[in-house]
């Protein structure tokens, strides 16, 4: 590691021979130094998490942003899970550093090259910071070997899971991690062979070695922002709904094959007939290439909506014998909410955490229009009024009322 403390300001000096410099040379030098200093932003401190400054500085830096993800699970719960990533982009300032996010100890970071040599680094305030000197004006790769974080990946005996809402994805592999930069995705995944895995795209192919291993590629995803990067590995069980258009394959946990049988015809009905429903009402065909469900065991919330491979709450989902009505409509809200979240959020999704409301609240709104068309017997207008209505008129009356939108 070395540590450079190249700055805005210092990459751009004027030299000691120039220092009664001419007008005209001020001019030409401020529109050299111009492009490459964001005001208020220092890249060699970016300060711990991700500011809306450093969110706008690499805004107005990067496009064509592509990760090659690799990840070695061990079969041992004790091994740390190795990572590899190659990281594609193009830059506007090819004088600054570069500000990756990782939250995580600087130990685990274990090499990194710039455009194929040795690259120099700092890891300060939750940040892999490149210097520059190699960056091409071109495309760039950057390659990083590491050990990746264990706090997002949900790590059992014989299953793993990402969850990288909001921002934690750089809990688990240096990225940049803000949402309105939306970054194409290849992962790669090496399990034990009795293991199965799922992510955001197709696989693309899968070989099983000598070693007990299995070493799984997936195809290239749509744009995504980073948060929606997902995959799920382990002992899960599969069942298979072919729709008359999406075909689903539903991933799951549960021991008991009468409950999966009870369960599972109900749970392909709600996620087919949402989405049907949100082709037409909007006019957008499915935007991913696959679209499947997986039920995991004590998931954190009811669901999340990671395109391709929605999580799904267990409890939430497989219901016992005998489900109340409310349960029942619980249920098919959850799968409408989750696959609406699929236009609302992964399709298009809010450049900055404040506008996260957004996508909310659409989501919830369709949910409603699709679990009314799925239960007709149900008065949803009614529904609709008696459980929106009064808490936010309760919230209103009160000092507690806020904007909706507000600077985080
Ligand atoms: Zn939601």
């Amino acid at each position: 590691m070395s540590v450079d403390e190249t700055t805005c300001s210092k990459t751009n000096r004027i030299p000691a021979a120039k220092r009664t410099p001419s007008p005209a040379f001020l001019i030409l030098a401020f529109v050299i130094i111009l492009p490459s200093c964001h005001p208020g932003f220092n890249p060699n401190h970016p300060g711990a998490g991700v500011s809306i400054e450093l969110a706008r500085y690499r805004q107005s830096d990067l496009r064509n942003l592509q990760y090659d993800l690799s990840f070695e699970v061990p079969e041992k719960l004790s091994e740390p899970v190795k990572g590899f990533l190659s990281l594609r982009f193009m830059r506007n300032r090819l004088s600054d550093p570069l500000v990756l996010d990782f939250r995580e100890d600087s130990s685990r970071i274990l090499s990194v090259r710039l455009n194929g040599k040795s690259a120099r680094f700092a890891f300060r305030d939750e940040h892999l910071i490149i210097f520059p000197g190699n960056f091409s004006a071109s495309a760039n790769r950057l390659d990083v070997e590491f050990f990746a974080g264990d706090l997002s990946l949900n790590r059992n005996d014989d299953y793993l899971y990402t969850l990288l809402v909001p921002d934690r994805a750089r809990t688990v592999f240096p990225c940049i991690d803000q949402p309105g930069l939306k970054a194409v995705f290849r992962l790669k995944l090496s399990i034990p062979s009795q293991w199965k895995a799922v992510a955001n795209s197709p696989l693309a192919s899968q070989d099983t070695l000598h070693t007990g291993r299995t070493v799984l590629l997936f195809q290239e995803t749509p744009p995504l922002p980073v948060y929606l990067f997902a995959f799920a590995a382990g002992r899960f069980d599969t069942i298979s709904f072919h729709g008359a258009k999406h075909p689903i394959v539903l991933y799951h946990r549960e021991n008991d094959a009468q409950k999966v049988r009870n369960n599972a015809p109900e749970i392909f009905r709600l996620a087919d007939s949402s989405l049907h429903f949100m082709e037409q009402y909007t006019g957008i065909a499915y935007p991913f290439p696959k679209y499947d469900l997986v039920v995991i065991p004590s998931f954190q919330y009811g669901g999340m909506e990671h395109p391709g491979c929605i999580f799904l709450n267990a409890g939430r989902i497989f219901l016992p014998e005998n489900p109340s009505p409310d349960d029942l409509l619980a249920r098919a809200g959850l799968i409408a909410h989750e696959t609406a979240h699929i236009w609302f959020g992964d399709y298009v999704t809010m450049p900055w955490f404040d506008e996260v409301w957004m996508k909310e609240v659409f989501a919830g709104f369709m949910a409603d229009k699709i679990t009314g068309q799925l239960f007709p017997q149900v008065d949803f207008r009614l529904r609709f009024l008696l459980s929106h209505y009064p808490p936010s008129y309760d919230i209103d009356r009160t000092p507690g009322t806020n904007p909706v939108m507000q600077k985080l």
